[in-house]
């Protein structure tokens, strides 16, 4: 067992680790992170590869990253290096350990060869249908592949070695069309477990591979590739979510019949989260639709779309260490990650102030063309920010919520009569307002009173509301994007019959608001600045301009701590 390993998690995997470690079964740990490159990384790769990462760490061990790359249709370089740029975000490196499945095509030929002559393995000449015909199908319930009546052999199933090694040559040769012949590993067609009937180990497709072009027109399915690309890697513990524990048996069994290094596989729950899916399929759909503005859309679970949001990785490892690793399946809550993301923003983010709906407030006793500056906090939560100076002029901006003609029972912002402070500023009274032709209210107007600057406030000019400002003078114009969940519905995957999970779709997962105003300082955000508006949320500079030359926030979450009150990560 390694030296100085922490005693304190206490999660199962840990708990077998050790034991590993222990009684010799293996004398190091070697986790990996095997994405197939079909898609973008989601929060829920995000759990699968903090696990691996952090199993290595805290064993002092390694954790590759291998692109599990055999299927050629779907695959994509694009997708490669959107993987790796997303794993970086998130702070964990693989260093040199930088591996592909599909370099391991000669290797994974000569063991399938190595199975064949130990007679364990055939070529078959079945088509698709006519293969799971004989396999045989779960009759009461789908979704139970074990207790099924017995399958039936192939009428293949008995050819020579000689025969099985001829034909897998010339399967490799391209000598068969597509789907013409399969190999198979030859276990139990009467198996309570489909996965074991016969599993096929090789497919013929004539597809271009997008790193090993033309070279192969037989790839190797994914069942008999994982377990021995493990293995090549010397990966001790290969970490996988629970849907592979049915699978098990058969890695074990490509393992021990091709006399490989003994990986050995955990499984773990998958990560859910309400009001979203978490599967690269439908998550494909959604962007090959246009559901979404594409893989990175603020409103994706991807990685990519949660951090054009505005979150932080440090959120979102936050996040996926407090919920654990369990070995059932369970639903988060998302207001749970809400709550994550809202702790580590408070402390980092500087304080500004944003209009989204502007109206104008006219201070009658300021002079006009007079302007004084005033200080304010750049984040009340972290001294070292300092502070910046902000206008103050005769015409500001003010939301156009925070005033009513007729105010609402306790209702403490401005209304005729009533006096409120203007953030770090002056306590104005409100004095009345104008209207249009169409009784729009076009300003506001009020007075100021010279002895309340910045909070001196005499004691007598106590105010109940607080409102944030902007001078009309030097903001700057902005568009933001309010972000919904992209599903109404805590479980978008329940669907009544003849829906789909589209028809859970929300339609009001964006609204654009293109008025909004902001502190000139926002004109200089970088794509990626987050910044907490005072009273609205926080709010991330979008890589976007608008159409209107303007800069583009993203809000990436509310200030209103919805989990607090609920106070449980897990729904049901
Ligand atoms: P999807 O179901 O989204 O298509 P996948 O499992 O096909 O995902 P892979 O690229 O094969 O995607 O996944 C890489 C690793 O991430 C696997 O080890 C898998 O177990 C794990 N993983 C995928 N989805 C989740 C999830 N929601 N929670 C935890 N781990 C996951
Ligand atoms: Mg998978």
């Amino acid at each position: 067992m390694p030296e100085n390993v922490p005693e304190t998690a206490s999660d199962f995997i840990s708990e077998f680790i050790k034991e590993d470690l222990k009684n010799g079964r293996f004398g190091y740990v070697h986790t990996r992170f095997p994405p197939e490159p079909n898609g973008w990384l989601h929060i829920g790769h995000c759990k699968a590869f903090y696990i691996d990462f952090s199993m290595a760490e805290r064993f002092k061990g390694k954790c590759n990253l291998r692109f599990d790359d055999t299927n050629p249709e779907k695959e994509d370089i694009s997708y490669v290096e959107a993987i790796k740029r997303d794993v970086k975000w998130m702070g964990y490196d693989w260093e040199d350990r930088e591996f592909y499945a599909s370099d391991y095509y000669e290797y994974l030929y000569d063991l399938a060869v190595k199975i064949i002559k130990k007679g364990h393995a055939y070529v078959d000449d079945l088509t698709d249908e006519e293969m799971s015909e004989y396999r045989g199908t779960a009759v009461e319930d789908k979704n139970n592949i074990t207790n099924t009546p017995p399958g039936r052999n192939s009428p293949y199933r008995d050819r020579s070695v000689e025969e099985n090694l001829d034909l897998l040559a010339r399967m490799r040769a391209g000598e068969f069309p597509d789907g013409a012949r399969t190999l198979r590993a030859k276990i139990d067609m009467a198996h309570p477990n489909l996965l074991l009937r016969d599993p096929v180990m090789y497919r013929i497709r004539r597809e271009t591979h997008y790193r090993t072009g033309n070279n192969w027109c037989i790839y190797p399915m994914y069942d008999f590739q994982h377990p021995l690309s493990d293995a090549k890697e010397g990966i001790t513990h290969s970490l996988c979510s629970l849907e592979y524990e049915i699978h098990r048996p058969l890695y074990e069994w490509f393992i021990n019949e091709a006399e490989v290094f003994p990986s050995r596989q955990i499984e773990f729950a998958r990560l859910n989260i309400t009001h979203t899916v978490l599967s690269k399929r439908w998550l494909l759909k959604l962007v090959q639709d246009n559901y979404v503005s594409g893989w990175d859309d603020p409103r994706m679970p991807t990685i990519a779309g949660l951090r054009r949001r505005g979150y932080t990785p440090e959120a979102i490892r936050s996040f996926i260490s407090q919920i654990g690793i369990a070995k059932t399946d369970s639903m988060v809550d998302i207001a749970f990650l809400e709550y994550c993301l809202r702790e580590d923003l408070n402390k980092r983010s500087p304080r500004i102030m944003a209009v989204l709906k502007p109206l104008k407030l006219i201070i009658e006793n300021w002079e006009n063309g007079k302007a004084e500056e005033l200080e304010a906090v750049n984040n009340p939560e972290d001294p070292a920010a300092g502070s910046r100076k902000i206008r103050f002029t005769r015409e500001l901006w003010i939301e156009q919520d925070d005033f009513e003609e007729t105010p609402p029972p306790k209702y403490f912002r401005l209304f005729p009569g009533n006096s409120v402070r203007l953030r770090y500023g002056y306590i104005v009274t409100c004095t009345g307002f104008d209207k249009d032709a169409a009784g729009t209210i076009t300003a506001v107007r009020c007075t100021y009173d010279p002895e309340t600057k910045g909070g001196n406030a005499p004691d007598n000019r106590k105010v109940k509301g607080t409102i944030h400002w902007l001078s009309a003078e030097d903001a700057v114009p902005m568009e933001v994007r309010i972000y919904n969940h992209l599903f109404g519905v805590e479980r978008p995957m329940d669907v009544a019959p003849g829906k789909t999970f589209l028809d859970n779709l929300s339609k009001d997962s964006l609204e654009l608001i293109s008025t909004a105003y902001g502190e000139p300082g926002l004109a200089k955000a970088a794509p990626g600045d987050r910044f907490q508006f005072e009273r609205l949320g926080y709010f991330v500079r979008d890589p976007d301009s608008s159409a209107r030359g303007t800069p583009v926030f993203n809000k990436t979450v509310g200030l209103r701590d919805t989990w607090a009150k609920i106070g449980q990560k897990t729904v049901k």
